[in-house]
């Protein structure tokens, strides 16, 4: 048994140092990955269950890195968050997304809004919202045609700056959606104070639906208060068809899944929304 302790020992200590200069490499090789044009966006349609037309598109950051190929998003943008390389990058997106959107909107092939994630350490940054604003400009999408996602912890803080930025957005036109809604521990009575437009429910609930009463319970109670509260709700995560009837029993009207289609580059989405339409 002791013997045993010790190689477990050993190979957590091999594994966590080999994971801290994992991070490093990230870390270093991150830096000017936009300039090299190794990062690139992706698009998932957001869906009307009901008419399964598209009304939205959220849009997903990638890193092809020359050595490792894709790298996943759930481990950069940890890193990108703790060295500051978020706001390069975010700013690169939001840009890129409204170029997008625009170059989409004036060939007639994408009426819908764009959803584009926003990291907490982006929008904490007292130049958030010049930096919306000067995407918006160089663009020329109309501000009613981008929305943010923020996570509920950032939102939820209510701290003074946070309404403040959420006052001026919704002034400028700008909508907002709180991302992965039901894992904090706000409480929805709380949401009022908040000009926020939509909420997605996480994709932990979404999984194990239809079938489980928790999540049945719970993605249901988001439905109706968020309803009562007189904002939109989109499910993130809808794979089956089975999810879709649930989450339009409970009279949530918004999905986006693999069950209609996964993320995909901006060639690939232009031939996948033409097809859609047809
Ligand atoms: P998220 O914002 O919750 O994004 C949804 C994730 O679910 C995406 O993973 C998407 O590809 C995936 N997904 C979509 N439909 C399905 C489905 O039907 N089933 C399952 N199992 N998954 C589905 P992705 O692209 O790997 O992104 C992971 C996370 O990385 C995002 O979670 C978001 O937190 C972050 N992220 C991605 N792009 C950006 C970005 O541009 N900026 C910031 N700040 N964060 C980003
Ligand atoms: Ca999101
Ligand atoms: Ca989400
Ligand atoms: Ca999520």
């Amino acid at each position: 048994a002791k013997e045993a302790g010790r190689n477990r020992y050993q190979f957590y200590s091999a594994d966590m140092t080999a994971r801290a200069i994992e991070r490093l490499g990230l870390e270093h090789d991150l830096r000017g990955a936009v300039e090299r044009a190794e990062m690139f966006l992706v698009y998932q349609p957001q869906i009307e269950l009901a008419t399964e037309g598209i009304i939205g598109a959220e849009v997903l950051m990638r890193w092809r890195h020359p050595e490792h190929g894709l790298i996943s998003p759930c481990r950069f943008i940890p890193v990108a968050e703790d060295t500051g390389l978020i706001l390069t990058l975010g700013e690169w997106a939001l840009r890129e997304s409204c170029r997008q959107a625009q170059s989409w909107r004036e060939r007639g092939l994408l009426e819908a809004c764009i959803s584009v994630n926003v990291s907490a350490v982006q929008f904490r940054q007292t130049d958030f919202i010049d930096v919306v604003k000067r995407a918006l400009k160089e663009s020329g999408l109309l501000p009613g045609c981008l929305e943010l996602e923020l996570t509920e912890s950032v939102v939820m803080q209510g701290v003074e700056p946070t309404l403040a930025k959420l006052r001026e957005l919704d002034a400028l036109g700008v909508k907002v959606a709180i991302d992965d809604f039901g894992t904090g521990y706000s409480s929805l009575s709380y949401l009022r104070q908040f000009t926020v437009d939509r909420l997605k429910i996480d994709r932990s609930f979404v999984r194990d639906l239809p079938g489980n009463i928790d999540a049945e319970a719970i993605a249901s109670a988001i439905v109706a208060m968020g309803l009562n509260l007189g904002l939109r709700i989109i499910a993130e995560g809808v794979e089956t068809q089975a999810q879709a009837e649930f989450l339009q029993s409970v009279f949530c009207k918004e999905g986006q899944g693999y069950l209609y289609a996964w993320p995909m580059d901006a060639d690939e989405f232009e031939t996948w929304v033409k097809a859609w339409q047809s």
